[in-house]
């Protein structure tokens, strides 16, 4: 098949959370597969500062929005999978970092920069005449596609074939944007209405995608029935409830390549299933680069996320005295809420060879925690997929979650009984059912030695490779393709 993917973000040029991890990889994991995949994404300034010297493919490309037309460059990348990568260069609005918010407010102008990238991504793969037999839309930043497809693109005969799948990665980000800028995306009037993009006095768009896509696809099947009834749908769970014979949950797979302790460069050693002695060496450096006296019996719980209010940090505070009188460690990466990032930044000045705290985002940190230690906490209210929990397994890092979308899919609750399973998994949201989970993973190790060992190798030994995800999306594709053409 002919795929177009569109995103905000995709590694390896940038990424500030699971999108990019998935945007990424799917695309090269799809050119592998023998698609002809492009995947376009903006020129954001962290791209332009580690891939200069593009090859300049439309210069200018004139995007009509409203009653102006902007003027923008598109460059080009083939990566060495054969997989083709645009960038749609327009600095007043890309050329910024972070990408979405100045660190403590989203930026005012993302619905604006949003609708533009969406309606350039078209207007760039017209004029080099890449005719897509599915546009692949990553959560609200590219979710006008579809409605730029079914009605902009509709009196352009190029487009007939080209169907829609919109892939939700996270509810919780629609994109409320003011209703103001209908006239610079292209509403009309009859568009502006509670079915298709109007809500709550402003418009909604992702929820217009809900209208105009083809297919939807969301990142886990239990997520896929959590967004049909609210809480879990945002407010949006009847116009979801609406397509539900469209929407298909799939599980992310993750980038095996960097997620494996066997070959990870960023460890001190590197280790397998088959003996872990190099696990040791990541766990001696993750307590040196936090500055606790060294202690390999001490259980080491990690966090890696975004502080946000979905991650269930609040449940984490609700238990942390009681759990920090317990003899383990724990050790936090993360950034995002101010409030959070400060609370988490404070906690090691008061448990200092307890908590171990890096607030921002970086990489090699990231891998040494899911290496360093011995168990994971994902406490969150939701999580669409999660992945962070199957890097923790396949690390031989047993997961603490909460059952919910992904993490419920992925993570099997230890049975006390068999010792079959691969973590702890607890169903309330609640401080004390997080507790009493950490406190039952606490046993484990200090008590159970042979059972906690049997969780990590149970853990590692699960296929999370995007084999399964690859064979659902063509077959989600080729409904859409389906749909669109009888449309
Ligand atoms: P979400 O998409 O909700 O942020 P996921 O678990 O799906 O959560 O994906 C998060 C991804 O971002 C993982 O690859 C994780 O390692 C990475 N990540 C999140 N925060 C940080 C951070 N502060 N530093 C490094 N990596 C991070």
């Amino acid at each position: 098949m002919n795929l177009l993917i569109v995103s905000s973000e995709a590694v390896p040029f940038v990424k500030t959370g699971g999108l990019g991890d998935v945007a990424g990889t799917l695309a090269l994991e799809l050119s592998r597969k023998g698609h002809q995949v492009t995947l376009i994404l903006p020129y954001h300034r962290e791209i332009k500062e580690n891939f200069d010297n593009l090859k300049v493919v439309i210069s200018p490309l004139s995007v009509p929005m409203g009653n102006t037309t902007m003027q923008c460059q598109v460059l080009e990348l083939i990566s060495p999978d054969n997989l083709r990568v645009l960038f749609i260069e327009y600095n007043d609005f890309f050329d910024r970092h972070p990408i979405y918010d100045d660190g403590d407010n989203e930026y005012p102008d993302n619905g604006t920069r949003f609708a533009f990238f969406s309606k350039a991504c078209l207007d760039a793969i017209l004029q080099l005449q890449i005719k897509p037999d599915i546009i692949h839309c990553n959560d609200w930043q590219t979710s006008l596609i579809p409605f730029f497809l079914k009605c902009w693109a509709w009196e352009q005969d190029f487009f007939r074939d080209t169907a829609s799948l919109m892939s939700i990665h996270n509810l919780g980000y629609q994109g409320m944007v003011d209703i103001g800028l209908a006239p610079f995306i292209g509403l009309k009037e009859k568009q502006v209405r509670q079915d298709e993009f109007e809500a709550l006095g402003g418009l909604n768009l992702l929820k217009g995608a809900l209208f105009y896509a083809d297919q939807v696809a969301t990142v886990s099947p239990t997520y896929a029935r959590e967004i049909l009834s609210e809480p879990g749908g945002w407010g949006l769970s009847p116009y979801l409830q609406r397509r539900q014979n469209d929407i298909i949950g799939i599980l992310n797979g993750i980038d095996l390549e960097e997620w494996n302790p066997a070959t990870d460069p960023y460890l001190p050693q590197t280790y397998n299933r088959e003996n872990l002695e190099g696990k040791r060496a990541c766990k001696l450096k993750l307590q040196e680069y936090f500055k606790f006296p060294i202690s390999m019996e001490t259980p080491i719980f990690g966090i890696v996320g975004r502080m946000a209010d979905q991650k269930g940090l609040d449940l984490l505070q609700g238990c942390l005295e009681e759990i920090l009188g317990w003899e383990l460690r724990l050790v936090i990466l993360g950034s995002g809420d101010p409030k959070l990032e400060k609370f988490f930044q404070d906690l090691p000045k008061k448990y200092p060879t307890k908590v171990g705290t890096y607030v921002g985002f970086q990489s090699n940190l990231a891998h040494l925690i899911e290496a360093g230690s011995d168990f994971f906490i994902m406490p969150s209210l939701y999580e669409p997929c999660g992945l962070n929990q199957m890097y923790s397994m396949l690390y031989g890092t047993v997961p603490v979650v909460r059952a919910t979308g992904g993490l419920n899919d992925t993570v099997q609750n230890f049975d006390p009984i068999s010792h079959e399973g691969t973590g702890f998994v607890f169903q309330d949201y609640r401080a004390e059912a997080l507790k009493d989970s950490i406190g039952w993973a606490l046993d484990t190790w200090y008590n159970q030695p042979k059972a906690y060992k049997k969780l990590q190798k149970e853990g590692m030994g699960r296929d999370f490779s995007w084999d399964k995800a690859i064979n659902e999306y063509e077959g989600a594709y080729k409904k859409a393709i389906t749909r669109k053409r009888s449309w």
